[in-house]
């Protein structure tokens, strides 16, 4: 940026050098540009299997009316509210429907957090937004790191007083596995005076049990995140819910945008919690959890592999020596996994998101393939990696 421009002299300072949230998506555009005026890097770009955003392999369909799209939408539109609280078994007051469970971190941040004066607290390796909607609001961001995947409760203690708000994601991503709920409970008594505790269950479909939404009655500085964009396998139509007590509701809907969910989103998303659609979204549920645990076992059976990480979501992240050249010979079949080897702890990782079998198979295919050509090659060329385009890929980020 042009830091004498107009644009650059008015805005808050701290955006100008600010990197925002890598998603798969702008990861995979900005390498798309890249590779039009970059001969050289070759066909890096043909990919056509996503496993790097954690999304469902196939599509629902639906339907639209689009009868009174001239008008404004209610402001939380009564049949998702009644299909969701149905789905959730909490009354709608205790529910704010948003676009997707980011834009309810966003608020929480906006609500809880003066800027430039309180802190959120995050336990990494963890969802970069928390990170990114504080700084970008401005709110100072404290980490307890986790101890072997769960809750430090000591380090936790000793913030008590320090924080507004302390995100817990459960299932953990990129990690996999759902926190214990003993963990949980004591997160909330510890903080039961001074901060909100959010339990981010954005994968809690794929391991219903691991829900704490039967806390949130005695517990009011409980609140939950949720989305319909992973085992409801609609990401594009960006739909989330923040389950709440009815003070924490209210504040959040003074902060919220005056119409937050588009007509076409609401009519969506109440059909895909019909009964039928639940029914639907539970098989998809299933037939994931059988293929990540092959794809577990599969992994763990590898003799370049060292380490599975426990998933109970639609994903697997596990630990190798030869992670650059697994995630190139995959990004060179076009299949685009998640190098989530930037993230505190995670040295060496790659997050595989659980597809369909047939990606799937492809995926160790051609990891197979790639092992045994370079076998066959007595002294692989050790060409020097190539390409900024290779690094973008790679840059952290965690859908
Ligand atoms: C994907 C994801 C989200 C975001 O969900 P959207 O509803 O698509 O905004 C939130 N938290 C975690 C942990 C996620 O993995």
């Amino acid at each position: 940026m042009n830091k004498s421009s107009i644009a650059a002299r008015l805005a808050r300072e701290e955006l100008i050098d600010m990197v925002p949230y890598q998603s798969a998506r702008r990861l995979q555009a900005a390498d798309k540009n890249g590779a039009e005026t970059d001969v050289e890097t070759g066909a890096k770009n043909n990919a056509k299997v996503w496993l790097n955003a954690n999304e469902a392999p196939g599509p629902g369909i639906y339907q639209l009316t689009g009868d009174s799209i001239n008008r404004y939408p209610d402001f939380q539109p009564e049949q998702l509210l009644n299909a969701y609280a149905d789905y959730c078994r909490l009354p709608v007051e205790n529910i704010l429907a948003t676009r997707g469970a980011d834009e309810g971190i966003e608020l929480l941040i906006r609500t809880f957090c003066k800027a430039y004066k309180d802190n959120i607290l995050i336990c990494p390796p963890t969802y970069g937004m928390y990170a990114i909607s504080a700084e970008n609001h401005g709110a100072g961001i404290v980490k307890v790191p986790l101890v072997n995947n769960e809750l430090d409760l000591d380090g936790l203690a000793q913030q008590v007083g320090n924080t507004k708000l302390v995100f817990l994601c459960s299932p953990g991503n990129p990690t996999g596995n759902l926190l214990p709920l003993a963990q949980i409970e004591a997160t909330l008594e510890l903080f039961g005076q001074s901060a909100v505790v959010v339990v981010d269950e954005a994968y809690i479909e794929f391991c219903p049990q691991g829900s704490v939404s039967n806390l949130l009655s005695n517990h009011p500085n409980l609140v939950i995140v949720r989305t319909l964009s992973k085992a409801f396998a609609l990401a594009g139509l960006r739909c989330g819910f923040t389950l709440a007590s009815t003070e924490i509701i209210t504040l959040l809907s003074k902060v919220i945008a005056p119409y937050p969910v588009p007509g076409p989103v609401a009519d969506i998303a109440a059909r895909a919690l019909e009964k039928q659609a639940l029914t639907q979204m539970s098989v998809r549920v299933q037939e994931n959890n059988i293929l990540r645990a092959e794809l577990s076992s599969w992994l763990a059976e590898q003799s370049w592999c060292k380490q599975v990480f426990k998933s109970d979501a639609n994903f697997v992240l596990f630990q190798t020596p030869d992670k650059d050249f697994i995630f190139d010979a995959l990004t060179d079949a076009g299949i685009l996994i998640r190098d989530q080897s930037k993230q505190l702890q995670l040295d060496n990782c790659l997050r595989i998101s659980i597809g369909s079998a047939r990606e799937l198979n492809l995926v160790k295919q051609v990891i197979d393939q790639a092992f045994s050509q370079a076998l066959s090659q007595p002294e692989p060329k050790q060409e020097p990696k190539q390409e900024p385009k290779q690094e973008q890929q790679q840059t952290l980020s965690e859908n």
